[in-house]
């Protein structure tokens, strides 16, 4: 039987605090199946515009920043409401159940209790391997304020990477080696803070060629001008290729 395609759309690509962007946020569709990587709370919104938010049975979250994270909350009590009875599966860093658990329970108190659906929760390691269906997913750690991991997926051949927030240590490079497209949360310019990946940093990677191909994502929104400006610049005078690029939210890519 031939492997059915997967199409990943980005989105959100935007940092915590912007306005006109969605927070960072990716979906792979696997064919009546969605997987969902982080879901801040600008997240839910632009899930519900599509009536096949009901089709995500995996929510993959890097890390706890509310960013990444508190969008779940009003996810989860939509699917009450919309009588979801499939089982949603949570994987996380470890504690995601209890982090979970405890913003819905501060969001909507006791709510869970009328959930008609099961939630599977699965903590990663910060080096580690699960499966979900036909996709091999494993994780490696950056440098953030909080732990944060990096997801690879692996499927018919193909591959991307989610950085999450944060510099990628080198067991993150290691897991990001040679896959098709990696997705980096590139907060600034230059590399001015501990926590998060530059413009500058990532601009080596695309040099060092580890990836077959890097998408920027989660600017500052202060960064956003110059950055683009930078890339377009670099672009115009072929100091870079099309394989460092700038995402877009509703950006797709089929594999
Ligand atoms: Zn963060
Ligand atoms: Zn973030």
């Amino acid at each position: 039987m031939e492997p059915t395609m997967k199409k990943l759309k980005v989105v959100g690509n935007g940092e915590a605090f912007t306005s006109s962007l969605c927070n960072t946020s990716f979906r792979l569709d696997l064919g009546g199946s969605a997987i969902l990587i982080d879901c801040g709370y600008q997240v839910p919104p632009k899930l519900w515009e599509e009536e096949d938010h009901t089709d995500i049975d995996l929510i993959l979250l890097t890390h706890f920043h509310a960013d990444h994270s508190f969008g779940v909350v009003p996810l989860l009590v939509r699917y009450l409401e919309e009588k979801r009875t499939k089982p949603l599966n949570i994987w996380g860093p470890k504690g995601v159940e209890s982090f979970v658990t405890k913003i819905l329970n501060l969001g909507y108190p006791g709510v869970s209790k009328y959930f008609k659906y099961q939630i599977e929760f699965s903590e990663f390691e910060e080096i580690d391997e699960k499966h979900f269906g036909e996709v091999q997913i494993r994780s490696a750690p950056t440098v953030h304020s909080i732990p944060n991991l990096t997801y690879r997926l692996d499927f018919n051949g193909s591959s991307f990477s989610v950085s999450g927030d944060g510099k990628l240590k080198p067991e993150a490079m290691a897991l990001v080696s040679g896959v098709g497209i990696h997705f980096q949360e590139t907060y600034e310019l230059l590399d001015e803070i501990p926590s998060h990946c530059s413009f500058e940093e990532v601009l080596q990677m695309h040099n060092a060629g580890t990836m077959r191909s890097i998408g920027i994502t989660h600017i500052a929104r202060h960064a956003v001008e110059p950055l683009t400006t930078l890339h377009n610049k670099l672009t115009m005078e072929n100091k870079i290729d099309g394989n460092l690029f700038l995402t877009y939210p509703g950006q797709s890519f089929e594999f």
